[in-house]
């Protein structure tokens, strides 16, 4: 999303709990057409799998439980007002990997949320989010649209 001038726009938000961030990825989804990429960057257990929670619950699902990092299995889908595809690039190390995951086959069908979004080496028009974790369970987000 853009302004008048075409400049990006940027947000930051400080969550003190949990909650606050899942609320605000909450919020956030509801405006989303269903095409949107969101780039989740930031330390282990700054809030990046919260966040995917919030945006899964503002897009209708109801069990949010089955969203968690798939670090494992490196992407899971979850069905809701879209088709959600959340992928954890924690575990992909070379780009050739990550190249390989086969954005094609989800890119414009669906909402895609990335952990670890940092270790994408190529463009994509996305929402960017950053996370900085504070003293105890604060969180500063900045979200770029
Ligand atoms: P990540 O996916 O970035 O590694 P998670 O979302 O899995 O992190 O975990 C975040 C952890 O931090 C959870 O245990 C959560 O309870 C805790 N936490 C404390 N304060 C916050 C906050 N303000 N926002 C999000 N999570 C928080
Ligand atoms: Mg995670």
């Amino acid at each position: 999303m853009k302004d008048k001038r075409g400049k990006r726009k940027e947000k930051e938000y400080t969550t003190d709990s949990e909650r606050e961030t899942f609320l605000l990825a909450k919020k956030l989804a509801r405006d989303f057409k269903g095409k949107e990429v969101i780039l989740l960057t930031g330390d282990l257990g700054a809030g990046k799998t919260v966040f995917a929670k919030g945006i899964a619950s503002g897009l209708g699902l109801k069990d949010t439980h089955q969203v968690c990092s798939p670090s494992f299995t490196v992407i899971n889908i979850y069905q809701a007002k879209y088709s959600i595809y959340h992928i954890d690039l924690y575990r992909l190390e070379k780009n050739t990997e990550i190249l390989d995951l086969g954005w094609e086959d989800y890119l414009g069908k669906g909402i895609i949320v990335v952990e670890w979004a940092e270790k994408i080496k190529f463009e994509l028009d996305a929402i960017k989010i950053t996370f900085v974790i504070g003293e105890g369970d604060q969180r500063k987000i900045k979200i770029r649209f």
